[in-house]
């Protein structure tokens, strides 16, 4: 398994990460989330041995990763890392980049297992295109199936879909992701879009301040946000008497003594985001119809207070 333990960098003066730790198990997805500039780019390269720790050790299993200073070529074999600004072959075909470090010894085995890959990545009907003919969603494709060609125990992806239209976006996600448990290899997912970590992430850690601001299930996180840091990951949220309401908890009622003007409606498909002044406040909830500019209203919150 992967052990964090204690670490601190920084590039310059300012400190990126501080003392901290966490650890992932076999087979395990962790997600790691945050604000742009967190860090988590940052994290998952020192994970991989890109940079020297100023502090802390970092293993997998009982190996040390290590950085620059004492290892001479960055990586292991037994990890793979796609990086937000993934290098790719441009002036071969996409099998052949997916294959690239695969053994030739022997070619059906290698044909095979690149057919495998490119099911997985949805990439069955490129196969011959030369990738610099691609767009970045195809290409960001290439580089995971690439990553995962030679089968690594511990895979880091930064921002993995963040190319990828929303159109193959949801059945690429599922495909990968399901393929990774299905291998047991532990994935470290860098990402800022929820739909990366909901259904797919057994745990969520939220990077804020160079450190560690939550670690858990992202059940738990959701249920129990505990900062608005945690709640705004999951969608339009109200803070309303300290607590963390989302949009989707507050309803209207017929009567009660949160009374609303509404101020503006959003369509979204399957309800309206509604914007509306509550005691001077702006706060958003869902509605399965729209309601009209300055209608006045009542609102009530899950648990529903009386
Ligand atoms: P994230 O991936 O969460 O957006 P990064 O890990 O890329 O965050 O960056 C964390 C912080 O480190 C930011 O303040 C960023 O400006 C800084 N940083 C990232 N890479 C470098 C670098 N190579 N040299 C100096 N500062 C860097
Ligand atoms: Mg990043």
């Amino acid at each position: 398994m992967l052990q964090v333990k204690n670490i601190s960098f920084n590039y310059t003066k300012t400190s990126v990460l501080s003392t901290l730790s966490f650890n992932a198990k076999r087979g395990e997805h962790v997600s790691i989330i945050g604000e742009s500039g967190s860090g988590k780019s940052t994290l998952l390269k020192l994970i991989r041995g890109e940079y020297d720790l100023n502090e802390g050790q970092i293993f997998w299993k009982d190996k040390e990763i290590l950085g620059p200073k004492f290892n001479l070529v960055i990586g292991y074999d037994f990890m793979k890392y796609v990086a937000q600004e993934f290098e790719l072959d441009p002036f071969i075909s996409v099998k052949e980049n997916i294959g690239q470090f695969l053994s030739n010894f022997y070619p059906s085995e290698k044909n095979e297992r690149v057919a495998e890959l490119l099911k997985v990545v949805e990439l069955q009907a490129l196969s011959k295109t030369k990738v610099k003919l691609l767009s970045g969603g195809q290409k960001q494709r290439v580089a995971l199936a690439r990553a995962l060609a030679k089968e690594p125990e511990i895979l880091l992806l930064d921002e993995p879909f963040s190319h990828i239209d929303n159109f193959k976006k949801q059945s690429l996600r599922r495909s990968v992701f399901r393929y990774l448990k299905e291998k047991n290899i532990t994935c470290i997912v860098a990402t800022h879009d929820k739909e990366d970590v909901l259904g797919y992430a057994d745990r969520m850690i939220v990077l804020n301040n160079t450190t560690i601001a939550a670690n858990n299930s992202p059940e738990e996180l959701y249920s129990n946000p505990k900062t608005s840091l945690v709640a705004s990951f999951f969608g339009e949220f109200n803070s309303i008497n300290n607590e963390i309401v989302y949009a989707n908890q507050l309803k209207v009622v017929t009567q009660s003594h949160l009374e609303a003007t509404i101020i503006q409606s959003y369509f979204k498909g399957s309800y309206y985001l509604i914007e509306a002044n509550l005691n001077g406040n702006v706060v958003v909830f869902e509605n399965e119809n729209n309601i009209g500019k300055n209608t006045t209203i009542f609102l009530n919150y899950y648990p529903f207070k009386s």
